[in-house]
């Protein structure tokens, strides 16, 4: 795999010139990007060996290297021909030494003919002593659904897609993603990642044996083992294995035995080279009841994060996921749901399905007015949460006032007035105590928020055009 880059001018001081140079590019990308990327993805890089007009670099995995081209080359290429200004190509492969060649090899012969997820697969698997071990009890089964080409993309799960594909494709363990650790809210993909990873090795690469599982039902095989006193058949369904998915660790957080049985079959793993995937709903560090040696041993590989999903995202899987459905959704019906319902995919999802079926159950056509009275329910509770800063930012905007005014001293009519209808709102609309709003508004009283609440109301009766203005802020609030 080792293209040999164009033959350096060997002379050692053109290689140590173009050490210097290299160094001077990482400092400018370190000041580019910050250390914690510097640190993640450009340090691990090596200079190569360079020329008048090409310049190799060498990443230790696969996965580095991907992400490094995707996001760091046009860098990397722009600060180099600020120094070469002759250079022409910059190429970036994977070091492929020894040490990775011999994991490679070590683990291929490690490959027994085993499949469980294959569709033919068998249900048991002869064990070289003889005995049957029922992998099926091992795994949970997959949902053919969940694979990468259902999996829409977006910057927030950007990371976490293309480290567990990479894992998918790729026939040895990659180096820096070890485990593979993917931490997010719920709702928000992670076990759709590790079927997808299940589902493709068992397409691609049958051979491979690969065990999805929950933490909980790990704990339970565990505590089952310990009671038939079976410990050994046990660790025997693991050690085989070639890829391990546990989710939702934190089930484990705090269950002392069960958290040293993992830790041991983790180790084993890692130690044989098997790749090991885990998510969580948090990230390693805020994994509470987790002995510190796991902890930090579950962030030594890759640590992956799927933050709240965009606009843009929600709108990218509802039409991905209309797109598969027999009946035509209008546009602004996905529009609509995608500002709406921003907690979660699998709420999104719900709710698509339930406007969809009771489209077709009742033989009505998806219309916008239709879905917003088929999940008023919904929409209520997942109705955004303001926040106070919200409704300053609102009223300040909308009465043309500046935002400092709405703490400012300021008693003239004009500042006051806002300031007590940005007040009334965040008593409506926002669960905070009249002193917290007090607190809220440049250290007042809960008795000059009490006073402002009254006087609004008051004036509101009287004053059309004060009810359309709180009117219509709240709307603009809620929506
Ligand atoms: P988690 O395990 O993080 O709680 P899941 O993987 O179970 O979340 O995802 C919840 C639902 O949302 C699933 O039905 C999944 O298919 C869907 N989903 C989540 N993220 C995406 C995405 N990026 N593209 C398509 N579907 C998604
Ligand atoms: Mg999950």
């Amino acid at each position: 795999m080792n293209t040999p880059l164009t033959p350096t001018t060997s002379s050692t001081t053109a290689t140590a010139t173009t050490q210097a140079i290299w160094d001077r590019t990482l400092a400018k990308l370190r000041f580019r990007h910050g250390d914690a990327t510097f640190n993640s993805w450009i340090k691990p890089l090596n200079f190569k060996s360079a020329s008048a007009t090409e310049f190799g670099i060498s990443a230790p995995t696969r996965f580095i290297r991907e992400w490094v081209a995707t996001h760091y080359l046009a860098d990397i290429e722009t600060y180099l021909k600020e120094e070469m200004p002759q250079l022409l190509r910059v190429e970036l492969q994977v070091a492929s030494d020894n040490t990775n060649a011999a994991v490679t090899q070590d683990h291929e012969t490690a490959i027994k003919s085993e499949a469980i997820y294959s569709g033919a697969g068998p249900a048991a698997v002869q064990k070289d002593d003889g005995k049957l071990v029922s992998l099926e009890s091992v795994s949970s089964p997959l949902d053919p659904r969940l694979t990468f080409e259902n999996f829409v993309v977006g910057k927030s799960n950007e990371l976490a897609y293309t480290a567990a594909r990479s894992i998918a494709d790729s026939s040895s363990v990659m180096g820096g993603s070890n485990p593979l650790f993917l931490y997010g809210g719920v709702g928000l993909g992670k076990t759709h990642l590790m079927h997808a990873i299940a589902l493709h090795i068992a397409k691609t690469r049958p051979t491979q044996k690969v065990v999805y599982l929950s933490a909980e039902k790990f704990m339970y095989m565990f505590i089952r083992a310990l009671r038939n006193k079976d410990i050994m058949t046990f660790k025997e369904q693991f050690r085989s294995v070639d890829v391990l998915m546990i989710d939702d660790v934190q089930f484990i957080c705090g269950k002392d035995s069960t958290q040293e049985e993992f830790f041991h079959t983790f180790n084993a793993l890692i130690d044989n080279h098997r790749q090991l995937v885990i998510s969580a709903d948090r990230s390693p560090n805020n994994l509470e009841g987790l002995e510190e040696r796991i902890r930090s041993r579950l962030g030594w590989g890759l640590v992956a994060d799927i933050n709240s999903t965009t606009y843009e995202l929600r709108l990218g899987i509802l039409q991905s996921k209309a797109e598969k459905l027999d009946v035509k959704v209008p546009a602004e019906v996905l529009e609509f749901l995608a500002q709406k319902i921003t907690s979660n995919v699998r709420e999104l999802e719900g709710a698509l399905n339930k406007v969809v079926a009771h489209g077709k159950l009742l033989g009505r056509e998806i219309t916008l007015e239709y879905t917003q009275v088929t999940l008023s329910d919904l929409l209520r509770t997942s109705q955004r949460m303001v926040t106070v800063e919200d409704i300053k930012k609102a009223v300040a905007d909308h009465c043309n006032v500046r935002l400092a005014d709405m703490h400012s001293e300021r008693r003239a009519r004009y500042i006051a007035r806002p300031r007590q209808m940005a007040m009334y709102l965040s008593k409506k609309l926002t669960p905070h105590s009249l002193p917290e709003i007090g607190r809220k508004f440049g250290g007042r009283d809960h008795t000059t928020v009490m006073h402002a609440v009254r006087k609004i109301e008051e004036l509101m009766v009287q004053d059309k055009e004060l009810e359309n203005d709180i009117g219509l802020l709240t709307r603009m609030l809620q929506s």
